[in-house]
């Protein structure tokens, strides 16, 4: 390939070293962890006095450097399988701040999160409520549990990625709840800590978390009445990231998240108020570093076609998300061309981008694809047989 063409002349509008750009081959996730700390030390300093604590959702990226950064920064971990609870573990999070959630978990998992005295199983049904009782009673263990909630909010994100609604198989429907929490109580090795909700992902507006607090806030009411305390209050993640203008708002608005739910939630002083985000913390931290291995034109259109697939970054493919795309090898004052931007493997629906405006673009150009610091590399996959895109880090701080 021709290397002459790589003049990294837009070095002044991203961040990206000409060192880190050659150190891997294409395409590779290049991981910024100057922004990392940047974000996780905002996390902290928005939720500073609030009794509370943050877990991160691994599965937005399970990158081992990534985990361990942030467990080192002290956050908890927010876990959905036996893999990710052993990640973890590897990584250096507390078992104490771990909170282990899904509908699927199996018997094998349930047990280790019971061998490493997990702070949280986040339960959500009743069938899963019996086995882990079941499991705990044989271990001589009491599960530390919260129940998962399924408020019925709409969050108006994508179809696939919203969890809080009626008609989607998490959490226990409102209608349930007196029951399940009856029968938490009364299992012996069961010890309800509380509730848990998660109403979606990619959530930018905050209306959504305002009416998950005022449900939150009658649910505390009508327990309390009842004589039964949550000390738990687990809201859960969801927060979006500016996927259209990565580099304008790097950092999400934690301010306006956390104080929803400051200003939102009435407390009482023997709650702890839980979070779990994930895509918030990693997601502008990453970006999909490839090159474009043929310009083809037809009559209709100009396809630009890149050594990176849907197997790297599958959110267009499977979400039909849009990140934002930069050609770093194209000079500033090129005139722009409008072209659909697909990778290598064999699926119609492997396409980044249509219609996308980039600067004439040409064989072995570096392309940037923005905001693929969560859900990217986690769920890479080999399809076609292609290997794993490999990931590279940098400091800019
Ligand atoms: C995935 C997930 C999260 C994190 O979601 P983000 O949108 O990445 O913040 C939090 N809690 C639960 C239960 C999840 O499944």
């Amino acid at each position: 390939m021709n290397d002459s063409k790589d003049s990294y002349n837009t070095l002044t509008h991203n961040r990206f070293t000409k060192e880190v750009l050659q150190c891997a081959r294409t395409p590779f996730y290049c991981y910024d962890l100057g922004l990392l700390h940047a974000t996780v030390l905002e996390i902290k300093r928005q939720t500073a006095g609030m009794n509370c604590i943050v877990h991160y959702a691994l599965k937005a990226n399970e990158n081992k450097r990534i985990i361990s950064e942030i467990a080192r920064m002290g956050l908890g971990a927010d876990l959905v399988s036996g893999g990710e609870i052993q990640a973890a573990i590897d990584a250096g999070y507390n078992p104490q701040d771990m909170s282990y959630s899904g509908v699927g978990k199996t018997d094998w998992e349930i047990r280790l999160g019971l061998e490493l005295e997990l702070g949280c199983f986040n339960v959500e049904s009743s069938a899963e409520l019996e086995v882990i009782n079941q499991i705990a009673g044989e271990m001589g263990r009491q599960a530390r549990i919260a129940i998962r909630v399924n408020p019925d909010i709409d969050a108006h994100t994508h179809r696939y990625i919203t969890t809080g609604t009626a008609d989607n198989k998490f959490g226990i429907t409102l209608d349930m709840l007196p029951q399940v929490v009856r029968q938490a109580i009364d299992l012996p090795h069961i010890q309800l800590l509380g509730l848990h909700f998660h109403i979606g992902s990619q959530i930018t507006a905050m209306r959504p978390y305002q009416m998950l607090c005022d449900m939150v806030n009658q649910l505390i009411d009508e327990y309390e009445n009842e004589g039964i305390r949550f000390e738990q209050i687990n809201v859960g993640g969801g927060l979006g990231i500016n996927y259209e203008q990565p580099d304008e708002q790097p950092i999400p608005n934690f301010e306006q998240y956390f104080g929803t739910f400051r200003q939102g939630l009435k407390l009482r002083p023997y709650q702890r108020l839980h979070f779990e985000l994930g895509r918030a913390i990693v997601g502008q931290c990453g970006t999909l570093i490839t090159r474009v291995t043929y310009v083809k034109e037809s009559r209709a259109k100009r396809f630009v076609i890149l050594d990176a697939g849907m197997n790297d970054l599958v959110r267009p493919a499977l979400y039909g998300a849009c990140h934002k795309i930069q050609n770093l090898s194209a000079p500033d004052d090129l005139p722009m061309a409008r072209c659909d931007v697909v990778g290598p493997v064999c699926e119609s629906s492997d396409v980044f981008a249509k219609d996308y405006p980039l600067p004439i673009t040409r064989r072995g150009d570096l392309i940037a694809i923005r905001s693929a610091g969560a859900y990217g590399e986690s769920m890479a996959s080999s399809y076609n047989m292609r290997p794993l895109p490999q990931a590279v880090f940098f400091n800019h701080l």
